[in-house]
Parts: structure tokens; C-alpha cells; sequence
């Protein structure tokens, strides 16, 4: 009997596209709940409800532009592919090893130094780097794979990945706080059937998974928050117990620099300026500096 058990991975890839269907059901369900239902209709009662709930519908359309640009960054961008060479890196090394070695090509990346060979892609580990067995490839400093976005996380689009994450904690917070009073209300109004079932039912179902969401990702927001500070990815985390100091902490400001960039204008935008892209190694996913690099 051949059982493979990663084979059973790429059903999460499945049942990613139907999580993107999901994420965006809830989204029409909150919008119809917070916008069309609960606080858009007091826009224009006049008086300091109607700039409260201005205030409301105004954010939460902030809040809603941020999360999708951010969903869509984490989607559409590469997390970071192992460079075609670093076969040929590998390939040299084993050939040194054998002592039947060739001269060393002048090209940088091949110059960089591989920490680890994947039998399955064939092909040389840049550091930080580990195999997505339901990509089915080598991702570059990959942190986990996220069936959310259908994507692998990883160097270039972790960033996104946790701005995605910040302002879905921040929306789904702000939605159960402007939603509990009607929630509140709503067995008040169920009793005297002063609401139509339709709008009773979707503040209901948009307050119960809002706050599910909020409370979920409360946890996920702190998580990552350390991760963040000190330089460590979800996998790795099981590796840094080993090492006293982590090589890669390099303070929190910089450990935020090296995925958040150094223009602190474009921290909260799903964005890098060009000089980062072309200055900050890691953000490429191939060097990363360590405790050493910096203390020298
Ligand atoms: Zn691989
Ligand atoms: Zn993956």
C-alpha cells in the first residue's frame, strides 16, 4: 500500500478557495449588518448620532480598503522562491565535496552559501528556508501555510500577511463593539417584533462571528506580535528553543525593520519603497543579518 501522507495536503488548497468565498460571505454579512442596517441608516438624522455614526461607516470603509488590499497582497504575491541557481551552488558543493570541483562562478548568489539540500525540489536552502509540502516547493524563509489566502507566507509577503491580520483584529473588534447595543436589544425586539426577522437575523450571525473573529485573531495578533519582536518565524520556533540567544534577534527595532522595512511612513501600507526592496536583504528572503553582523 502506497500512503503518502502529504498527498493529503493539497486538499487544503481546495479548501483555501472555499475559505476565500467565506471571507468575503462575512464581509458582505458585516457590511450589510454595520452599513446597511444598524448605523448607515443615522447618517443623516442630524445631531451627534449622525456624526457618530458617520464616524462608524467611515472606518469601518477605512478599515474594510486596508484588509482587502492586504488579502490581496498576501494572495497575489510570491512568498519567495528558491533562484533557479541555487542548484548550480549545490551542485558545486557536492562536486567540491568529491574533490572533481570545478572553478567557482563570479555571480553573487552563487557565491552565497547554502545551509541545507532539498531532495524533493532537488535544489540548494538559502537560510530560514523550509519546504510547503502543499505548494509542493522550497519557500523563502517561510513562516507557515495559510489555507486563508491560499498562499505559503513567507519572506516577501509576511509583511502583508500581518497587516491582513491587524486590520481584520482591528474590523472584526470594531464591528462586535458598534453591533452590541442592537445585539443587546435583540431578543427585546425579537419579543415584540418590532424588527423584520431578515434584519434581526443578520445582526445576529454578524455579531456572534465577528466576535468569534476577534477573539480568534486577539490571539493570533499577540503571537505574531512576538514573533515580530524577535525575528523568529512560526517554524522556527520549535528550532530557537535549542539556541540560547537567537541568532537572528537583532533588537525589536531592527527585527521590525528587516520585514516591516525601514520607512516608517509605509509601515501600515501593504507597500515597500524601492530602496528597501534594493537595501534590506531580508526582504528578499536569501541573507539574513545575525547577532554576529551586527556586534562585529
Ligand atoms: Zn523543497
Ligand atoms: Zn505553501
Amino acid at each position: 500500500m502506497d500512503l503518502n501522507p502529504f498527498r493529503l495536503c493539497s486538499g487544503l488548497k481546495i479548501l483555501g478557495y472555499l475559505m476565500i468565498l467565506l471571507v468575503f460571505g462575512i464581509i458582505a454579512l458585516t457590511y450589510d449588518a454595520v452599513v446597511v442596517v444598524t448605523w448607515g441608516p443615522h447618517i443623516f438624522d442630524g445631531g451627534a448620532n449622525s456624526f457618530l455614526s458617520f464616524l462608524i461607516v467611515a472606518l469601518f470603509h477605512v478599515l474594510l480598503v486596508m484588509l482587502t488590499w492586504s488579502y490581496f497582497m498576501v494572495v497575489f504575491r510570491d512568498p519567495g522562491a528558491v533562484p533557479a541557481n541555487w542548484k548550480m551552488l549545490s551542485d558545486q558543493n557536492v562536486e567540491e565535496d568529491n574533490s572533481t570541483a570545478m572553478p567557482s562562478s563570479s555571480e553573487d548568489t552563487e557565491r552565497r552559501p547554502a545551509i541545507g539540500y532539498c531532495n524533493r525540489c532537488q535544489n540548494g536552502k538559502p537560510p530560514r528556508c523550509h519546504h510547503c509540502s502543499v505548494c509542493k516547493r522550497c519557500v523563502l524563509k517561510m513562516d507557515h501555510h495559510c489555507i486563508w489566502v491560499v498562499n505559503c507566507v513567507g519572506a516577501c509577503n509576511y509583511k502583508f500577511f500581518l497587516l491582513f491580520v491587524l486590520y481584520t483584529f482591528l474590523e472584526t473588534l470594531m464591528d462586535t463593539l458598534v453591533l452590541l447595543p442592537s445585539f443587546i436589544s435583540f431578543f427585546q425586539q425579537v419579543k415584540n417584533s418590532s424588527s423584520s426577522p431578515g434584519k434581526l437575523a443578520v445582526i445576529f450571525l454578524a455579531f456572534v462571528v465577528n466576535l468569534a473573529f476577534a477573539l480568534s485573531l486577539l490571539c493570533f495578533v499577540v503571537m505574531h506580535a512576538s514573533l515580530l519582536l524577535s525575528n523568529t518565524t512560526s517554524v522556527e520556533v520549535h528550532e530557537k528553543r535549542k539556541d540560547v540567544r537567537w541568532k537572528y534577534d537583532l533588537g525589536w527595532k531592527n527585527n521590525i525593520e528587516q520585514v516591516f522595512g525601514t520607512k516608517k511612513m509605509l509601515w501600515f501600507f501593504p507597500l515597500f519603497s524601492k530602496e528597501d526592496l534594493e537595501r534590506v536583504p531580508a526582504l528578499d528572503g536569501l541573507d539574513f543579518p545575525t547577532r554576529s553582523d551586527i556586534e562585529v
